[in-house]
Order: C-alpha cells, then structure tokens, then sequence
C-alpha cells in the first residue's frame, strides 16, 4: 500500500497540471477575494480586531479546564445534556445510541467540519440510517460522494456547468439550468426531508461559556430548519470552539463572516441554549452538545503550537496559499486542508504519517498574515519540521544527508576535501525524490571559491 506522504505527492503532481482544476479555483478564489477586500474594508481597526481575537483565544485555551465546565454546567442547567468525546469512535457510538433511543432512522444534517472529521454519514449508513447533507455544496458533494473540498465552499471545486450536469442526470433537470434554478430544485428536494427527519445533526462555531449556549453561523437557513424541526438535536462541536461570553460575539462573528465570504455579517445567525422550554413553541424535545476531543489535547500539550487551536475556521488561510490553489483540496486528504490543516493535523492524526504536510509549503507567510485570529502559521509549520527532525520521524537518507552537509560546512577544509563531481554524485542520490522531477538540480561548481581565490593568489604571488 502506497504511504500517505507518497499519495500526497502523486495527487499534487497530478492537480497541479490540471488546467480545468486550476481555472475553476482560480475563478471562484479570485470572487472571493474580491468580496473579503470589501468585507474587511468594514472594519475600523483590523488589526486591533485580530490582535483583540488572538488574545481571547490565547486566554481560553490556557483556561479550557475552567471554561469547559462552566459551558456545561450553564448548558445542563437549561435542560441540555453534555457528553464527552475522546475520540471519532467514542462520538459515533454516542450519536447512534441517542438514535436508536429514539428509533430513529433518519438524519438531516446541517455543515458540520467535526461531523466530517468523525465520518459520520458513513458511519450512519453503515448501521442503516440515512443522513443527509442539507447545506447546498454539502449537498452537492454528498451526491459525488466525495468530501468537502473547502472547510467553508464544499464545493468551491466545481463549475456551475458541472453541477447542472449533475442535477441533470440525477433529477432530471435542464441541462443548462440557472444557479437559482438548481437551488430551487435542491430546496424543493430538501424541504420534505426536514418534516421526516428523525434526528437533527449540526456542529458549532463557537460554544459560550457564560450563558451554557451554542452560536452557528450559515447563509441558507438549513440549519436553523435541522435544529428545530427534528425532535432531536445534536451538536458535535470541537472543545477548541469555546469563548468565553455572548459579548464576544460582537467580535468573532463579523471577523468569520468577513474573512470567511466577505460579508458583514452571515445572514443567519443563531444561538441555541439548550431544548425547547414549556413556553416555547418551537425547538427539539431533545438536545445534546458532544464536546470532541480527537486529538484536541495533544495540541493543547503542545506550548509552542497550541496556537492552531485559535482557528475559527473561516478557511481565508486556504484561499490564500499558493500551494493549496494548485493542488486543492482533496489532495490533503484530511478533514482539514490547506495551511491550518497542514500545521493541526499531524498533532491530531500523527506526526509520522502527517509530517509531510508541514513541508507542503512555500513559507510565502501568507497565510498568517490573513488569519482573523493572528495565528502564525508559517512559524507552526516550522515547529512542526523541527519536531519531525527531532523526534527521527524523517527518512535516514535525508538525515544522514543533513548530517553529511553540517559537518562539511563546519569546517572549510572538509568542505574542501571532495570536488564538485562528487558533491554532485551526493546532492543527486540524496536530494534528487525530494528536489521533484520539474527542477533541475542546482550543479555545484568543479572548484569552490574559496580554492579559485587561493589559486589566484598564489598565482599573483609567483
Ligand atoms: S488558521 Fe486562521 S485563516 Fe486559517 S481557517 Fe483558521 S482562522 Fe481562518
């Protein structure tokens, strides 16, 4: 079987040179752009903003043990119920058994990261449950039968053509049908889905502690309809998503909203603080926040790079990557892509089978200078290289090579010691996997200059 960093490798070589892919991404980024420059124009001070948001998040995660229960104890009191999840099995085995309580044997789902980082559709289908994707590019990828491509345009990989094409062959409709056409069709389709649905799955932008509530934020409605039609709800929600009071909203949901699709503000917004009350008309019978860990806490462990867990995922990190934008999405193949992907996930998934994602970029810095929460993403994928050289997690050719290369230019006359031919000879059997087949290898001159200048030296002196 191939390894993961090899897969990652011939997945990049194959999108980089895919011309459609790179004139989709480029197109709908390019949008993109175009409406976060107007969105952040909004605010007075963004700096301040971001520095204010880092500096909460800071607080929060060095706080977590305080802030965790308080969310729990605030949400129970409103008739919530909290479960704790280590790990994806732990969440699945929780989601099912809130299920089959309630014989349920349909889901509608809002857009959900941690419901993707836990594979639970699959997991629902395998245990004859459906559950369906109600946001409209989840939507769209569920029917592909692929992951999401982006954390916030799931389908940020597709043309407007391809998607008629697919509502074409799978419902019937023109094959040159409108966007508004398409969404029409999909609305309809849906609809009915959220009378029927047993169960009501969402995730959670932020959990506040001071008032026990959740905050989602989306443009379509869907998910206010998943939370409140179904008799039950339940928010899968990452315990890095904690902030700690309602007023801070003010703060995180225009930076989301504005680095994430340029807006404002999302049009709709939506706190929840537990079940329907007696003298509510609308709401679940039922509602349970499971808080994830899956990994959370090793990065926590981590002092220098527990700062990836200040991302409120508003995905402005990946728009801004030239890597990402030439190999997209999929690629990764990890729940979280682009460079907050590449710095998080070998601390949730592994550093051995994940290192390489820390090398998959340029170092162009980017990506930090865009984040909302002022994460230094570029310094993070550093920490992440030193960790894989310090704890041997790199292949021994490229150690040794490093090794070879330290005591050489330790010292001039070891430098010295062999000529250019054979330092090319070492270069290439070394260097020539990682260097890529598209660059040549830089040739080291016969001579060095140091020699060339002694030569000349002596020359001039005889
Ligand atoms: S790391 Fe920053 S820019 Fe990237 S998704 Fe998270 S908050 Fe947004």
């Amino acid at each position: 079987m191939m390894k993961t960093a090899d897969e990652f490798l011939v997945k990049s070589d194959e999108k980089a040179f895919d011309l459609g892919h790179r004139k989709t991404i480029n197109h709908n980024i390019g949008k993109y752009n175009v409406a976060v420059t107007r969105g952040i124009s909004r605010f007075e001070n963004l700096e301040n903003s971001k520095k204010k948001a880092h500096a909460i998040k800071w607080r929060v995660m060095e706080n977590l043990d305080k802030y965790l229960p308080e969310f729990e104890a605030n949400f129970q009191r409103r008739g919530g119920k909290v479960i704790w999840a280590n790990d994806a099995a732990e969440a699945q085995k929780e989601i099912l058994n809130i299920i089959n309580k309630r014989n349920g044997k349909t889901v509608i789902k809002s857009k959900s990261m941690t419901t993707e980082e836990i594979h639970l559709n699959d997991f629902l289908g395998e245990h004859g449950i459906e559950s369906l994707e109600s946001d409209l590019g989840e939507y769209i990828v569920q029917l592909l039968g692929q992951p999401p491509y982006h954390i916030v345009t799931p389908a940020m990989h597709l043309s407007k053509e391809e998607i008629a094409k697919l509502f074409h062959d799978r419902f019937g409709t023109p094959i040159d049908a409108t966007p508004q056409q398409l969404t029409q069709k999909a609305r309809e389709l849906l609809r009915e889905k959220y009378l029927r649905a047993d169960i009501g799955i969402s995730g959670g932008n932020f959990l506040i502690a001071d008032t026990g509530s959740i905050a989602l934020t989306e443009n379509e409605g869907n998910a206010r309809l998943c939370t409140t039609f179904p008799k039950v709800h339940i928010a899968i929600v990452g315990i890095e998503k904690i902030i700690p009071s309602m007023a801070d909203l003010d703060l995180f949901w225009p930076l989301l909203a504005s680095h994430g699709t340029g807006q404002n503000l999302t049009v709709y917004n939506t706190i929840l603080s537990g079940p329907r009350r007696p003298e509510e008309t609308d709401g679940p019978e039922e509602m349970y926040v499971i808080l994830l860990d899956n990994g959370r806490t090793n990065l926590l462990a981590q002092k220098e790079q527990r700062q990836g867990l200040y991302c409120i995922r508003c995905g402005a990190c990946l728009n801004a990557c030239p890597v990402y934008k030439n190999i997209g999405g999929h690629t990764y193949d990890t729940t979280y892509s682009g460079p907050i992907g590449s710095i998080i996930t070998p601390h949730l998934k592994g550093m051995k089978e994940f290192k390489h994602l820390s090398y998959a970029s340029s170092l162009c810095g980017k990506c930090s200078e865009v984040c909302p929460a002022k994460i230094d993403i570029h310094k993070m994928l550093l920490l992440n290289r030193r960790d894989a050289a310090t704890t041997h997690e790199n292949p021994k050719t490229e150690e040794i090579g490093w090794k070879m290369w330290k005591t050489g230019m330790q010292k001039r006359s070891r430098m010295d010691m062999v000529g250019g031919k054979l330092k090319n000879f070492f270069m290439k059997l070394l260097f020539r996997k990682s260097w890529g087949k598209y660059r040549e290898m830089p040739e080291v001159a016969p001579k060095s200059f140091a020699r060339l200048y002694e030569e000349k030296k002596k020359a001039d002196n005889n």
